[in-house]
């Protein structure tokens, strides 16, 4: 059965976007994953189809009204779990990518102007996900990140290889850094290890380059790598 994504927006004409085109838009074609778009507009109250109001509390700008809100996911919503894009959620992480890709889909409510009515959220019990520590000005293209995340993860997208990963201690850290042809360019070789075929060697050093980029570049995961009793190189 196919991963079914249901994706409610002011701008449905942001989708598939990004996901028509390469891998995502190819397992789309074939009926590996599906989706629909539901523009919130549609259920917008009175003649002008009024999706928003001013803020309780006064400040700038619009928040999404929760009845209209609510109107739109009461119309897609079922057993999938249910998703608002927000910077105020839980960090996008690969471990969430792989967990979706597991289920059956996901419903993703996209925001636009200051957000959603904080009622609706509650109301529906849904997960608030972010993409990042940056504030856009639309929950499209998280929604966009996050289905790619997903369907690249999903049986029969990629080769079997990348795709079974499974969670490992490898995961936590940065990868090593490639290299292709020309073995030597601008006066630049390529490490010669990658040149020598010897598997077991290009396998430890691969490793330490994961590990020393990651230390140099990301702290906070490489003292999570350590944290899950690997060591130090
Ligand atoms: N006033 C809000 C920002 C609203 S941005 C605040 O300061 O937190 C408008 C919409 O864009 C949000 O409702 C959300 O759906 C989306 N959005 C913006 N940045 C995002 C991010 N980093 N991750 C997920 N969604 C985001």
């Amino acid at each position: 059965m196919s991963w079914r994504a249901d994706v409610l927006t002011l701008f449905p004409a942001m989708f598939p976007g990004t996901l028509g085109e390469s891998l995502a838009g190819r397992a789309l074609e074939v009926g590996i994953w599906s989706l629909k778009i539901t523009d919130i507009r549609d259920f917008g109250l009175g003649r002008h189809r009024a999706v928003d109001d001013t803020p309780f509390g006064g400040g700038a700008g619009m928040v999404l009204r929760p009845d209209v809100v609510d109107a739109a996911i009461g119309a897609v919503a079922d057993e999938r779990p249910l998703i608002f894009l927000t910077p105020r959620g839980t960090p996008l992480t690969q471990a969430k990518a792989r967990e979706l890709a597991e289920g059956p889909g996901a419903v993703l409510v996209c925001g636009r102007f200051e957000g959603f009515d904080q009622r609706v959220i509650e109301a529906r019990a849904g997960q608030e996900i972010s993409i990042g520590d940056y504030v856009l000005s639309g929950g499209e293209l998280p929604a966009l990140v996050l289905l790619d995340a997903v369907i690249r993860l999903l049986p029969g997208v990629m080769g079997h290889a990348e795709s079974s990963t499974e969670e490992s201690f490898s995961e936590k850290l940065l990868e090593y850094p490639h290299f292709t042809r020309p073995a030597e360019w601008q006066g630049r070789a390529v490490p010669e290890v990658l040149t020598q075929g010897n598997h077991a060697a290009i396998a430890a050093w691969r490793q330490a380059q994961a590990i020393t980029t990651t230390q140099n570049r990301r702290p906070d995961l490489y003292a999570q790598y350590i944290a899950t009793g690997a060591s130090a190189p």
